[in-house]
């Protein structure tokens, strides 16, 4: 399954908030073998969160949208959701008896902004906070706390799928340059996928299917490389 993750807020684009979220959803969803092919940052726009989110939708198997959810005039994402798929907002029976039962913020103040659905949509309950999530055709809209985030991702996570990979890692002590030729003859020879990732020494990561076959390919680099840890 291939999915595009899209990170809304004004926040994320300044760097008051560093993009935890994405940087979470990308990491789970891999673990399950769906591969995260693009993460857009967009700002508290209408505009610009429907026509990303349109696109990601023509390209991508599923889109995951995060943040501005909530019950104030910059929180928008449901309505860009909505313009995406070219339907409007309608209070969602389901969301509205949550959240009174719940007695979250719409509920005291009459506010129904939160509620509101595109018709058709799929409610998720927001177990650590109010502002309700929701599945639209294949866009999964959830909140931007990450605590929020990641309670309600954990209830539809089973939908998300792929081949599982299995991971390998070597860090090796040599400059990168001096490794290239070895990197790809470890990808010749053994097909699987080699990330090089220099910094404090070279991070390298190997990914296959099966798991013999990584571990095998690590050895092999390990054989033939100055490797300091794992
Ligand atoms: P609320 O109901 O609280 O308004 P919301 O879904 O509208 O929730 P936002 O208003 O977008 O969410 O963000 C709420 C908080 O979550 C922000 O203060 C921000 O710091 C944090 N947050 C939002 N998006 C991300 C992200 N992509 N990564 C990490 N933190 C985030
Ligand atoms: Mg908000």
């Amino acid at each position: 399954m291939r999915t595009a993750i899209v990170s809304v807020g004004d926040e994320l684009l300044v760097g008051d908030t560093v993009n935890t979220n994405a940087a979470w959803l990308g990491e789970r969803l891999a673990a399950r073998g769906t591969t995260v092919e693009r993460v857009t940052t967009v700002p508290d726009r209408l505009a610009d969160i429907a026509q990303v989110v349109n696109e990601s939708l023509a390209a991508y198997d599923a889109v995951v949208v995060t943040g501005g959810l909530g019950p104030t005039h910059d929180d928008v994402t449901m309505e860009g959701v909505a313009a995406a798929v070219g339907k409007p907002l309608k209070p969602h029976a389901e969301a509205s008896a949550w959240l009174a039962e719940r007695g979250g913020y719409a509920a005291d103040d009459g506010d129904s902004r939160t509620v509101e659905l595109p018709p058709g949509a799929r409610f998720l309950p927001n177990d650590e906070g109010v502002a309700p999530g929701a599945v639209v055709e294949s866009v999964y809209v959830l909140p931007g706390v990450p605590a929020e985030m990641k309670a309600m991702f954990e209830r539809v996570e089973d939908e998300f799928s792929g081949t599982e990979t299995h991971v390998e890692r070597v860090l090796v002590d040599e400059p990168e340059s001096a490794l290239a030729d070895r990197l790809l003859e470890l990808q010749r020879r053994f097909g699987v996928a080699v990330g090089s990732h220099p910094g404090d020494g070279v991070r390298v990561k190997i990914s296959a299917a099966d798991p013999e076959t990584a571990k095998e390919a690590a050895e092999w680099l390990r054989g033939c490389a100055d490797v300091v840890g794992p």
